[in-house]
């Protein structure tokens, strides 16, 4: 099986420690428990020997930041049996602020860094972010309208009138992306918020009361006009940037002329094996470039492009 990045299996979320106040207390007091910022939707970054390394605190160095104690934290799990914390540090402190500066702490989008960093420390980094998304835009009952607390370590988002209780739970919208080929080429697409010269495998969101085939089959025909058969599940990849999960699949053309909706996309093409490897199509000039190698639609096209090695 191939191993998505952000999703490292050396982590065990254990879920059942979530209900245990009393050891989640005590871990936030262990020297060894390994906190990961959030601030202000951004990670924080150091150079350390010309690479670059996330800011991961122990509690000694928290608590000089913030002497009212160790608060607005998410159990995020265990690896190599430390635990992980994930604490939002982006409330106004002058005190972390000189701090940041006097370090040259980089603050930045993990996506920029992901591919780079070791697999744990990306993976509870990405699952950090997607949860304190999630808890800053659930502060409130989408029921009633009263404020949320957090529990269950910070899985559950629970409603503080009496009257409601209501309970809730991290959300992940599911994406389809699909190489789509004809014969011997593979349609690319790019959309215009992607980076210069990129094009990339289609996506888009599964609407309620649809399939992920149907979805499929309806974005495709939405962006190409083309209709496909031979919809192959290929594999997924986490994507809470900031909160999608994105399911990849293989699915043919049944003919290759192309349509394009110009309000959804800005370019699409054919691209044979030979002009996936030297990244030049005669329509494109100047070349193009793939999606970035942590992404799913990158190990699509690679994994195309490998059939015919
Ligand atoms: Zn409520």
């Amino acid at each position: 099986m191939i191993q998505p990045f952000y999703a490292s299996s050396a982590i065990n979320r254990h879920g059942d420690y979530r209900s245990n106040d009393k050891l989640l207390n005590t871990m936030i007091t262990k020297e060894d428990t390994k906190f990961i910022p959030f601030y202000n939707g951004k990670n924080l970054f150091m150079e350390i020997n010309e690479n670059i390394k996330p800011v991961i605190f122990n509690k000694f160095q928290l608590n000089d930041f913030l002497p009212n104690g160790i608060r607005d934290t998410i159990f995020l799990g265990v690896a190599n049996a430390l635990n992980y914390i994930g604490i939002d540090l982006s409330s106004p402190n002058p005190k972390f602020d000189f701090w940041l500066k006097e370090n040259n702490v980089i603050i930045d989008d993990l996506r920029k860094y992901g591919p780079i960093l070791d697999d744990i420390d990306a993976s509870f980094l990405a699952l950090s972010n997607g949860m304190f998304f999630w808890h800053n835009t659930h502060k409130f009952c989408g029921s009633c309208g009263f404020q949320n607390f957090s529990t269950e370590g910070g899985f559950v988002m629970k409603c503080s009138n009496n009257k409601c209780g209501k309970s809730h739970f991290p959300r992940t919208d599911p994406a389809i992306i699909t190489l789509i080929s004809f014969q011997d080429k593979v349609l690319l697409g790019r959309s215009s918020r992607f980076p210069d010269a990129m094009y990339s495998t289609l996506a888009g969101f599964v609407e309620p009361g649809e399939s992920l085939e149907q979805a499929l089959e309806r974005e495709v025909f939405e962006e190409v006009g083309i209709k496909v058969k031979n919809i192959k599940y290929f594999n997924s990849q986490p994507w809470p940037f900031p909160a999608s999960l994105m399911l990849g699949f293989f699915a043919e053309a049944i003919n290759d002329y192309m349509k394009i909706d110009y309000d959804e996309i800005e370019d699409a093409h054919w691209f044979s094996i030979n002009e996936l490897k030297s990244l030049e199509h005669p329509s494109i000039s100047g070349g193009f470039k793939l999606p970035r190698v942590d992404s799913i639609a990158r190990r699509l096209v690679d994994t195309w492009i490998n059939r015919f090695n």
